[in-house]
């Protein structure tokens, strides 16, 4: 690896006598690739374990193993049920620092694909709300996709500026993750062509950028909220720099410790020639940790508003009655909320979230299905969000059989004669796609995108 003088002078002067270990480490070593388990959905870390053998823990995430695509594909039938996420090791960290409960709001203000706010999804677990914002409007729609793979009900999908959004949510949410836009030096090993794109000049750049974005970010903090600022980056002036501008700009934000990461290193004020104490916060080196290069530090909000509208959820005026009707042939229970029809497409908003208006929308929560000639065709991610014991009619199939491969292919299934209508397909007992079965063949509604 062609390394830049100019990173490596500074790189020696950061790490000291460590920094040949350093070198050597970005030279010779693999990269770490992993996979996070979602387990909110029951059963999901068995099935995984069982289908790609032993797999090492990483240690800095409960829900994180050491492992690569040749040992689970990206085709494999727990991948589209939502069972797991490919993650590099080090980003799974931030989120555990964040210590996620039930029932928080969390937002992710740069959120694409998903990777941390699948991971807070993981946490609420189908309670509070998650916002999970990418401002890059192709992207959001992979964010959308990601969401919607792990059948997540709670999130509010947003393509915005983080400007607009803290004119929106000031003092709003609990819990708030910002992976800043960063000059990647961490990911040097794994997309080489950022060695040729950087320089000190851009580190800079990038800096200037996350001083903008945490200042949106502290403004949606609520009182007593915590905040967690991550980059996949060694340069100063883009980790301890950016605490350094949130402590020095907001007297009510304080850097707390992150007891439980550690295994990782201390953050270290002279990275910047301050005399501030950093080492609350931690850096994950290749040369140290098993993971590529990360900064992450967790500060906690002790004033400002509390902008929460404690508003009751109520059912919009919304033409529900196909659903109703496709409800009443194929599901077990009632699904109640806050509906919202755009054009013929039915979503049931988050709690915590009354109205939408004004907002760049990619999903608004729950998407239930579309309205096509009076009647309902529920969304491929309105299985993803069922379970098999929560429908009348489920077709489960082993995830190495033939016919979960012809499923995942999109071809017609034979099916007993008796079965008719809407039926969930799962594989070894998680939902994966929607069939509907009628004179003893099961129409495929696997969605062409996800096809193998
Ligand atoms: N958190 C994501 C994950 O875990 O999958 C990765 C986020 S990536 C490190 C940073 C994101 O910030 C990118 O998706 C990028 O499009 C977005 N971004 C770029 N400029 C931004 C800006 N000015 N404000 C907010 N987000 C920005």
């Amino acid at each position: 690896m062609n390394l830049p003088q100019t990173f490596k002078i500074r790189m020696k002067n950061m790490l000291g006598q460590e920094y040949d270990d350093f070198e050597r480490a970005l030279e010779e070593k693999d990269i770490f690739s992993g996979v996070r388990v979602f387990r909110a959905k029951n059963g999901a870390r068995e099935a995984v374990l069982h289908a790609a053998g032993e797999l090492s823990p990483v240690p800095w995430c409960g829900a994180g193993y050491y492992a690569d695509k040749s040992v689970l594909s990206g085709k494999h039938p727990y991948h589209a049920a939502g069972l797991f996420y490919f993650q590099e090791p080090s980003a799974m960290a931030a989120v555990e620092a964040l210590d996620i409960q039930k029932h928080d709001y969390v937002l992710d203000l740069c959120a694409a694909p998903g990777g941390k706010a699948t991971q807070a999804a993981d946490y609420l677990s189908g309670t509070g709300l998650l916002v999970a914002n990418e401002i890059d409007r192709r992207r959001s729609f992979a964010l959308a996709e990601n969401i919607e793979r792990f059948g997540i009900t709670n999130a509010l999908v947003t393509n915005e500026t983080p400007e607009r959004l803290a004119e929106r949510f000031e003092g709003f949410f609990d819990k708030i993750i910002v992976d800043a836009p960063c000059s990647g030096e961490g990911m040097f090993r794994k997309e080489p062509q950022a060695v040729s794109q950087w320089s000190e000049e851009y580190t800079r750049v990038c800096a200037e950028r996350d001083k903008e974005i945490a200042d949106c970010a502290v403004r949606m903090l609520r009182a007593g909220g915590k905040m967690v600022y991550s980059t996949c980056t060694f340069a100063p002036c883009e980790d301890e720099g950016i605490a350094e501008y949130i402590l020095n700009t907001y007297m009510d934000m304080t850097l707390l410790p992150i007891s439980h990461l550690s295994m990782l290193s201390p953050g270290c004020g002279d990275y910047i020639g301050s005399p501030r104490d950093f080492s609350a916060a931690r850096r994950i080196f290749p040369h140290k940790q098993n993971g590529e290069g990360h900064f992450i530090a967790l500060f906690e909000k002790s004033g400002g508003v509390c902008g929460r509208e404690k508003k009751d959820i109520r059912e919009l005026k919304t033409d529900i009655l196909p659903y109703r009707e496709f409800e009443k042939n194929t599901l077990k229970n009632i699904i109640n909320g806050n509906f919202v029809l755009f054009g013929d497409e039915l979503y049931r908003l988050p709690n915590g979230i009354n109205s939408i208006d004004g907002l760049r929308v990619v999903r608004a929560g729950l998407h239930m299905g579309t309205y096509k000639k009076g009647r309902f065709e529920p969304s491929h991610a309105l299985a993803l969000a069922l379970s098999p014991t929560g429908v009348q009619r489920c077709l489960d199939f082993p995830h190495n059989s033939i016919e979960m491969q012809k499923y995942m292919r999109g071809e017609i299934l034979p099916c007993d004669a008796v079965l008719s209508g809407w039926t969930l397909v799962s594989a070894d007992g998680f939902s994966i796609g929607w069939g509907k079965a009628s004179g003893g063949t099961l129409k495929n509604h696997f969605p062409k995108y996800l096809r193998i």
